[in-house]
């Protein structure tokens, strides 16, 4: 069953240009996407907008269906019903979105309460059940956030997201906040669990390896656009996109301190949503740019079983449907 469907969302936020265009994703239920692409290229709008917590003001066209209903025509109290209940979202870094003079076993009870699912009682045994879930003593849930580490913040927040039994998870860049070992840690746990709870997880990260071996699928993200996306380990080992071999070379192994720098060989930055170039976005770091390149951006092209990438080396067709995702029957196993 279809999880997520997002079809052609564009974002742009007030008095800016579009930090989102034209994206295409599909998730089925229990499904694992990871989202990549350096900073600037739009990964948290995206996310953000899934869940409608953009700031006022931003536009957002296109379509989000959540389980088949519009969530951008939803009304305030059906989105609040589906925030936590439906999806649910886990930042980087948790010290900015616990509540500091709160208890994290109360801010964990909260979202249960708050959709009418359990007495004051209940909610406190299921945060002190939901921390065990998480790996921390039920105990913690009398600490206040300052009293618990990076990685148990974060475990918290992980809590905090679980607590409602979505069927979706986002976790935008859930570690890069903490040090690497603490990092796997946490990765490992947010797979598991959702693993465990059949949840569907869209994890977004700046660190192909990370992802490649924590998700089913991957999609690659440039100056706000999926550039590529295919299979998770396909995508690392063999990317058929500029963009994203570079990423792949920058991180070739989970926990490579080296990784930890800007992709290698790629001087520059993405460009500013409000100064894109003309043509391909990518063209004026890409190695390979073609003439062409700088005259006309390149639409997704079906570029191998279950693939597709936006680059004019890719031989194949435009991709009618490039951002869906296999049916279950269609899809091969990697
Ligand atoms: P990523 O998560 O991939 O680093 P973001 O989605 O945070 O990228 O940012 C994409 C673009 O949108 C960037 O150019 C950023 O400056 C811009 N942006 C992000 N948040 C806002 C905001 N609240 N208002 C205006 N522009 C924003
Ligand atoms: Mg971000």
């Amino acid at each position: 069953m279809t999880l997520l469907e997002v079809r052609d969302l564009s974002v742009t936020y007030q008095g800016g240009a579009a930090a989102v265009r034209g994206v295409d994703l599909t998730l089925e239920a229990g499904q694992k996407l990871g989202i990549a692409g350096e900073s600037g290229c739009g990964k948290s709008t995206l996310a953000l907008a899934l869940l409608r917590l953009l700031p006022a003001g931003t536009r957002v066209t296109g379509r989000i269906l959540l389980d088949g209903e519009d969530v951008l025509g939803m009304r305030w109290g059906r989105l609040r019903a589906v925030r936590w209940a439906g999806a649910s979202i886990v930042f980087q870094g948790a010290m900015h979105s616990l509540n500091p003079v709160h208890r994290v076993g109360d801010q964990i009870a909260e979202p249960v309460l708050l959709h009418g699912r359990a007495t004051p009682a209940a909610a406190r045994k299921r945060a002190g059940e939901l921390l065990e879930q998480v790996g921390l003593p039920a105990a913690r849930a009398s600490a206040f956030p300052h009293e618990l580490s990076g990685g148990q913040r974060q475990r918290v927040m992980i809590a905090m997201a679980l607590a409602c039994e979505p069927g979706l998870v986002v976790a935008d860049e859930p570690t890069t906040a903490l040090d690497v070992m603490i990092q796997a840690q946490i990765l490992r746990l947010i797979e598991q669990l959702v693993t465990d709870q059949h949840l569907g997880l869209i994890m977004i990260s700046h660190d192909l390896a990370v992802l490649a071996d924590t998700c089913d699928r991957l999609a690659v993200m440039y100056a706000g656009r999926v550039v590529e996306q295919g299979p998770a380990r396909a995508v690392h080992e063999d990317a058929r996109h500029p963009y994203a071999k570079a990423l792949s070379a920058a991180f070739p192994r989970i926990g490579d301190p080296a990784s930890r720098f800007a992709p290698a060989g790629l001087p520059g930055d993405p460009p500013d949503p409000s100064a894109l170039p003309t043509g391909c976005a990518f063209h004026a770091r890409c190695p390979v740019a073609l003439p062409v390149c700088a005259a006309d951006d390149q639409p997704l092209r079906q570029a191998g079983p279950d693939r597709s990438a936006a680059c004019v080396h890719v031989e194949g067709v435009p991709d009618a449907d490039a951002g869906g995702l296999p049916s279950e029957s269609a899809r091969s196993t990697p």
